[in-house]
């Protein structure tokens, strides 16, 4: 009975054997294929354990196809169907008084394991799996001493114990080796995808240099469909003759070193036909004892990743020379105010800190040397206010602003700062020195003409029009100060025959000494004074009244005369010149130009009437003339 038994087991044993074997041609097939056929193996298991009776007491014959059975169930569910039909096809063959009890055992056995499986999921499964193969085998055991006419109960106990050892112990190591089988064959599975999916190609050959393994990578590069279709090819049956000899040599050369290489660049036909680049590493493969048995490599599309980096060079290249091109000097600072890119027109603009404004440097050292070397004009010298133009220049940096100013090299610079959206800050560095330049000459050229405008071009006195302005705007403004205003209208005498006498051109010469003498002698600030045509001036003077119109005028005549010009044509042999005073007093508020100049006139005649080099005023020598006072009564006035 008990060798009976281990043939069982034994049978049993060799075809779960063989399926775990098989699995791993099987584990590329699809699944749905997968469970029937495991069906089918233990079917024949089944079928074989069936001519192998075990005899039992009164002629009962007992065999282990219970469980194979239960494995199909358990491990292939639903087709365990076919593994039924196998048996009871047999089953029918044989015949004889226990078919009912076989055909019921075998059906019994089925449904059980398969409503199991279908039951239970992974991984309490594996458990209950194991377990449910020991009920299995105790039941089978039970169900046998029971069913056996067997004499003594020791008999009986002897019996069923056998069976269920045999039926328990084999479901077990059956199940265990079944789940231990699937679980590599899970992992296999894994690791197999993982090469044959991945996007790079892998491969690697055996030391005849015969590829053993390939992935889908590598079937297409080769135009074929699966990667088993490459497998005992050698480089000969897919590469050009040259080149299979010179990639053999390669691995040949590696394998015998036992090294390896990385990232050789080769130019090849993608599956488009187009040239495209790929990076290929290869390593000697050893075995356990350190053997070199092979080699493996992978190959690498890098065409994309070569035209981006070529890009980004070629980029890089631009920015670059467009930096060191451009005319103005450009600086980025980081959002923490850390200079990170800059050009050298940027750090050349500045020949005192340009050392300083390198990449890494911060807006406050630099702005630091700047207040320290002195190279911006107009930084505060007092240590608080420098300290604050610092600190004001430095988060000037997060503004957007425009800034002009000279530097200690006399040149003039625009500073641009345009803040960023990402905190950073871009400036840009501008030499404004020839703008500036000619913004100056602009501004002096139109001073010029402003005074060219107002002044006389010979003497530099006021012109005839200032004079109209500035007589107009002093006596509105003495009326409204009830102040007192004079005019001195002043002549050089018998100055025709200085003409004629020294030629035109020293005339003018001393038309010019006699302005500067004027000039000298003395006004106050708010007088005025002006040619008001040929050799005759006219001097404004606001808050005098006739008394001090006398004294002035009386020391521009005698600061002319006292100077000695010599004027052989005048009876007095020097220039001089004769003075009119005209005066509104300050209760006078009847005031105009035209009469003031018409009075100080007909004094001036009556100077010169009276013998030259002389001043006269207008009171003095006219009839007296009713002016109304500010109190509105008239009173004589001369
Ligand atoms: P007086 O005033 O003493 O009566 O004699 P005068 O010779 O100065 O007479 P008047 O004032 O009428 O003559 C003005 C002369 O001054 C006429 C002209 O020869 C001369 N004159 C006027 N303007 C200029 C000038 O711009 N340059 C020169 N060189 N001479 C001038
Ligand atoms: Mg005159
Ligand atoms: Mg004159």
């Amino acid at each position: 009975m008990w060798q009976g038994l281990i043939a069982n087991i034994a049978v049993v044993a060799l075809f779960i054997s063989l399926w775990v074997h098989a699995q791993q041609v099987l584990e590329l097939r699809p699944s749905r294929y997968r469970k029937p056929i495991f069906a089918a193996v233990m079917g024949l298991a089944a079928v074989s354990t069936m001519w192998l009776p075990v005899e039992l007491f009164g002629g009962i014959a007992f065999d282990l196809r219970g469980l194979p059975i239960a494995m199909a169930g358990l491990f292939a569910g639903p087709a365990v169907l076919v593994t039924v039909a196998m048996v009871t096809a047999i089953q029918f063959l044989i015949g004889g008084p226990l078919l009912g009890a076989g055909l019921a055992a075998t059906a019994a056995t089925a449904v059980v394991s398969a409503t199991a499986a279908l039951l239970i999921r992974p991984p309490a499964s594996t458990i209950v799996g194991l377990l449910l193969g020991a009920i299995l085998g105790l039941a089978n055991g039970i169900a046998f001493a029971a069913l056996t006419p067997a004499q003594t109960a020791v008999e009986r106990l002897v019996t069923g114990g056998a069976i269920s050892f045999a039926a328990g112990l084999g479901t077990l190591l059956c199940a265990l080796a079944l789940i231990l089988g699937k679980r590599l064959a899970g992992e296999r599975a894994l690791m197999r995808a993982a090469v044959a999916q991945a996007p790079d190609i892998f491969f690697a050959r055996d030391r005849l240099g015969r590829f053993v393994a390939a992935n889908i990578g590598l079937a297409r590069a080769f135009g074929r469909s699966r990667p088993d279709e490459l497998i005992g090819l050698t480089y000969s049956d897919v590469f050009p003759a040259d080149r299979a000899a010179a990639l053999s040599q390669a691995d040949a050369e590696i394998m015998a070193t036992g090294g390896s290489m990385a990232d050789i660049p080769e130019q090849l036909p993608g599956a488009d036909g187009q040239m495209r680049l790929f990076s290929t590493s290869k390593s000697a493969l050893r075995d356990s004892d350190g053997t070199v048995i092979g080699i493996a490599g992978v190959t690498r599309d890098v065409t994309e990743r070569h035209r981006l980096e070529a890009e980004a060079q070629r980029d890089h290249a631009l920015v670059t020379f467009a930096l060191a091109e451009m005319s103005d000097g450009l600086a980025m600072f980081d959002p923490n105010g850390v200079l990170v890119l800059c050009n050298d027109r940027y750090t050349e603009t500045f020949p005192l800190t340009g050392h300083i404004r390198r990449p890494g440097a911060t807006v406050r050292q630099i702005i630091e040397a700047v207040a320290e070397t002195g190279e911006e004009v107009g930084i505060p010298e007092d240590p608080v206010e420098r300290e604050r133009w610092i600190e004001n220049t430095v988060n000037g940096i997060k503004r957007e602003a425009q800034v002009e100013f000279s530097i200690s090299n006399g040149r003039w610079v625009q500073l641009r700062t345009r803040p960023t959206k990402d905190g950073s800050s871009l400036v840009v560095v501008s030499d404004i020195t020839a703008i500036k330049n000619s913004e100056l000459m602009l501004q002096g050229m139109t001073d010029q003409l402003k005074e060219l405008a107002t002044t006389d071009g010979l003497t530099g006195l006021l012109n005839r029009r200032s004079l109209d302005q500035v007589l107009a705007a002093e006596l509105a403004r003495t009326v409204r100060e009830r102040q007192p205003i004079s005019l001195l209208m002043i002549d050089v005498d018998r100055f025709k025959a200085y003409n004629d006498r020294y030629g035109h051109p020293a005339g003018d010469k001393c038309l010019k000494l006699v302005a500067n003498s004027l000039r000298e002698a003395a006004l106050r600030p708010g007088d005025s004074l002006a040619r008001y045509g040929g050799e005759e001036f006219v001097a404004v003077l606001p808050n005098t009244d006739e008394d001090g119109a006398y004294v002035l005028a009386e020391r521009l005549r005698r600061s002319l005369r006292d100077l000695g010009l010599p004027h052989e044509g005048s009876e007095k042999g020097l220039v001089t010149v004769s003075v009119g005073i005209a005066c509104y007093p300050g209760t006078v508020i009847e005031r105009t130009e035209a009469e003031l100049l018409r009075r100080a006139d007909q004094a001036l005649y009556d100077a010169k009437a009276a013998g030259r080099d002389r001043v006269t005023g207008f009171r003095h020598t006219h009839e007296v003339v009713p002016r109304r006072l500010l109190d509105g009564t008239r009173v004589a006035v001369r």
